[in-house]
């Protein structure tokens, strides 16, 4: 739909929806002016005077028709009291009279939404209507719209930042450049105009451009995405001409639109309307963007960790087109993290970042502050004079699965599957080769998701994984499954997260890695690993027919199907041990490495 037509339909919406309150405005007064409310003492006395014609009689009210003579019949209605001889007076004096539910579902649920809706309407093609060219109390979003330098960010620096060397390696010739701005321009070097990083949550995107500002010393200008996405109609765009002309202003300097995906999604059809404005805001950053000259010294960074759905024409050249990727730390990295936030934090002798770092694989930049954080607040509660390991190993738990919730209720028997459940991943983990070792099992419930969990320790940090490493895996995360079907014949759905997982798993196996015999090594997907660059983006559809998108189901299936069948059989062969587990589990709730060890012993004896 272009723009004007856009318009067009806004105005005839805005119209219908006017009209629409004026007919039920009219039908409500209509309604009012042609039955008569009167008292129910009045009511008897018409009643007893045998003026009543007849009555419908519902749970609120007693409507029906007065005949004041032959041609003077009017309607009337009553508030209902009890009356428990109504019934009969109605009797003898000849009233034909009915029930009637009180008021229909649909009735009442109409009149309550229908209003809603017509206001919503309204608001809506009001708001359009002034924001546009409106009258000046509704430009208020405008005039907050005055920037103001971030003067935290100028006091961070790249040691600030630990673990995600190579970002930062790619972002150093960016502050040089904002250093000397023409120096670069001698030695006929063209600047990136806009730099997008792309990232986890927590990996240190925001924190990683407010270095760059701090090294190059250089303003530093933070708006988030959602933020012009909240505006009112017409603002967002305003905005955005007017963050680019005051930043011109103070060149040089970075602006940095964070969650560039909130505002920057594909375009598309939306029937709530609510694009509309997004669309605006986003084609007036792409204006600004085209019609901007670096060699004024202004940066472009945006954040997302949501790349894949971004608009792709943010993307082009002369717009975010240095893309630099925000890993998750590795394991050097988090120790290095670690160190940065621990600097002011008293540790005991005891504690070694180096281990804590171990633990804690795929953790970002953001956890680990966090779990520094829980940890000197948990000693400062149990008022130690340093943090020790204890507060470490039970902040990084915190961490892992959420506060824990030991007060929430679980039922007895709930608590019985859950065990059962841990109890099976455990044990299938610990009877296979290929897989991580099983650190920890427990069943207090934490967060909102896991009920229980098995917490396994990858030795170490990996980035390729073997087919039959894959499978051991599968077997896994069907080993709650499985368990539960054997020991209660019955399934629940606590495994719906585990089953999403393993067919993850599986599917990749078939359509990436090429680890199934009879689809080949043809790659029938291409990895939906969103860093990827240029032509890449679009071409993330399917690129095979409805057969043979057949067979790789029936392949997939047949996968997880034979890890269901390997989990099954060790399961069976250890039931005595799942047994004692999940008693242990029951009685204590969390069963560490050593106790699980003895258990698995006690039955190879
Ligand atoms: P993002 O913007 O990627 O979501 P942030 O930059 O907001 O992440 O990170 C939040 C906080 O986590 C930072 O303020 C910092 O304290 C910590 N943090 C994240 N990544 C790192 C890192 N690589 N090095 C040091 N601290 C980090
Ligand atoms: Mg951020
Ligand atoms: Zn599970």
């Amino acid at each position: 739909m272009d723009d004007k037509q856009h318009k067009k339909t806004q105005f005839a919406l805005g119209y219908i929806a006017l009209g629409l309150l004026v007919i039920f405005g009219v039908q409500y007064l209509m309604l009012r002016a042609s039955t008569n409310q009167i008292p129910y003492s009045e009511f008897k006395q018409y009643l007893t005077r045998g003026m009543i014609q007849e009555v419908v009689v519902s749970e609120t009210n007693i409507s029906g028709t007065i005949e004041f003579s032959e041609r003077d019949v009017q309607a009337f209605t009553t508030t209902r009291i009890d009356d428990p001889g109504l019934v009969e007076e109605l009797e003898n004096a000849g009233v034909r009279y009915s029930g009637k539910q009180s008021s229909s579902f649909l009735g009442s649920l109409f009149s309550l939404v229908l209003p809603i809706i017509i206001m919503i309407a309204v608001w809506n093609f009001m708001m359009h209507r002034m924001g546009a060219g409106g009258p000046g109390i509704l430009k208020i979003g405008q005039s907050k719209a005055k920037l103001v330098a971030d003067t935290d960010a100028s006091k961070i620096k790249f040691k600030d930042v630990a673990g995600i060397d190579e970002a930062k390696e790619e972002l150093m010739e960016v502050v040089e450049f904002l250093k000397t701005p023409g120096r670069f321009e001698e030695l006929g070097g063209r600047m990136p105009k806009g730099i997008l990083l792309l990232g986890a949550p927590g990996t240190g995107k925001t924190l990683l451009a407010k270095a760059v500002a701090g090294e190059a010393g250089v303003p530093f200008f933070n708006i988030s995405g959602s933020e012009f996405v909240e505006m009112f109609v017409g603002v967002g765009a305003a905005r955005v001409r007017d963050l680019f002309a005051q930043a011109s202003g103070k060149a040089p300097c970075i602006i940095f639109i964070d969650e560039l995906d909130a505002l920057g999604k594909a375009r598309g059809f939306n029937i709530t309307g609510g694009h509309d404005e997004r669309e605006q805001t986003l084609n007036q950053l792409l204006v600004e963007m085209d019609g901007f000259d670096t060699r004024k010294g202004v940066i472009i960074m945006g954040a997302t960790n949501r790349p894949e759905i971004l608009d792709p024409a943010l993307l082009r050249p002369g717009r975010f087109d240095r893309q630099v990727i925000v890993d998750k730390p590795d394991r050097e990295g988090r120790e290095a993290i670690l160190k940065i936030h621990t600097v002011d934090v008293k540790l005991a002798g005891d504690v070694n970042l180096n281990t804590i770092a171990a633990r804690t694989p795929g953790f970002v930049g953001a956890d680990l502050a966090n779990i520094v954080n829980e940890a000197a607040l948990l000693a400062a509660r149990r008022r130690k004079k340093n943090v020790t390991m204890e507060e470490f190993e039970e902040a990084i738990e915190r961490v892992v699965a959420g506060l824990e919730k030991k007060k929430r209720l679980i039922s007895p028997k709930e608590k019985k599957i859950v065990a059962y459940h841990e109890s099976g991943h455990s044990v299938v983990a610990e009877s296979l080769p290929n897989t991580d070792v099983v650190h920890k099992i427990s069943i207090v419930p934490r967060g909102i998701a896991a009920l229980g969990y098995t917490i396994q320790l990858p030795t170490e940090d990996r980035y390729l994984m073997t087919q039959s490493e894959l499978e051991d895996r599968l077997a896994v995360l069907l080993g709650g499954r499985v368990t539960e079907e054997i020991v209660f014949s019955d399934v629940s759905t606590g495994a719906q997260n585990d089953l999403m997982r393993a067919t993850d798993i599986a599917r990749a196996m078939v359509k990436e890695y090429g680890m199934s015999g009879k689809m080949g090594l043809m790659a029938y997907e291409r990895p939906r690993n969103p860093f990827l660059k240029g032509d890449h983006w679009q071409s993330m559809e399917k690129e095979y027919s409805d057969k043979i998108a057949s067979e790789i189901d029936e392949e997939v299936k047949r996968i997880l199907d034979e890890a269901h069948d390997r989990s099954y059989r060790i399961i069976q062969e250890n039931r005595d041990v799942i047994d004692r587990l999940a008693n242990l589990l029951l009685e204590k709730e969390v069963v560490d490495r050593e106790e699980f060890k003895s258990l698995i012993k006690i039955k190879s004896q």
